[in-house]
């Protein structure tokens, strides 16, 4: 009945491509963005996993923060591993710039490096984490859709998403993140 919604990746660095048939399984059309025209067409956002510093090194280089902040504030958004860095509202060891759009405070690195890079199951669904950072002072009012290991690792608030790990990595698709998150955006498009 309705349009398929598209889904942006941020595509400046990390774990791209791999979403594409996650999204598509979970009913959606998927796009690698890094234009601010390319920012302007989507329906909602992945931030992919990565690393940080990188993604915020070419987000200054390529003069795309005003226009990221304004897509980013106004659309659905999924911040993954390094993507929920650049989400979070603080930023620890070491601090560093980022869009401030969830009340969390992440450790960087804070499951350790990439030694301790481990598999796990959430939600019944095989998930990587990277090297990924540790979510601290979750703000009131957001949703903790998981925990391991008795801290948060996936999260929601209003229409910002965040998780700890790599759900995409795993070929089974869609992740069960990846369908929520469709579903959420398809949602906020019919309301529109
Ligand atoms: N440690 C990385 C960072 O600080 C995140 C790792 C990841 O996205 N898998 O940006």
């Amino acid at each position: 009945m309705s349009e398929k919604p598209i889904i942006g990746v941020l595509s400046l660095q990390g774990a791209v491509e791999l979403h594409k048939p996650h999204i598509e399984a979970a009913g959606a059309e998927y796009r690698a963005v890094k234009t601010p025209a390319q920012f302007d067409a989507v329906d909602g956002f992945i931030l992919p996993g990565g690393e940080s510093t990188t993604m915020l090194k070419l987000i200054e280089v390529f003069g795309l923060w005003d226009s990221l902040a304004k897509n980013l504030s106004t659309k659905p958004v999924w911040g993954i591993c390094a993507g929920a860095i650049l989400l979070a509202e603080k930023v620890t060891s070491p601090a560093q710039k980022s869009f401030g759009l969830l009340p969390l405070t992440v450790e960087r690195n804070g499951y350790g490096s990439q030694i301790d890079s481990h598999i796990e199951e959430i939600e019944g669904y095989e998930v990587s984490f990277i090297r990924a950072p540790v979510f601290k002072d979750v703000g009131k009012g957001t949703e903790i859709l998981a925990e391991h290991r008795g801290l948060p690792v996936w999260i929601k608030k209003g229409k910002i998403m965040a998780s700890s790990f790599h759900p995409e990595l795993t070929l089974d698709f869609p992740s069960p993140m990846h369908r929520m998150f469709v579903e959420s955006v398809k949602a906020i498009k019919k309301a529109a």
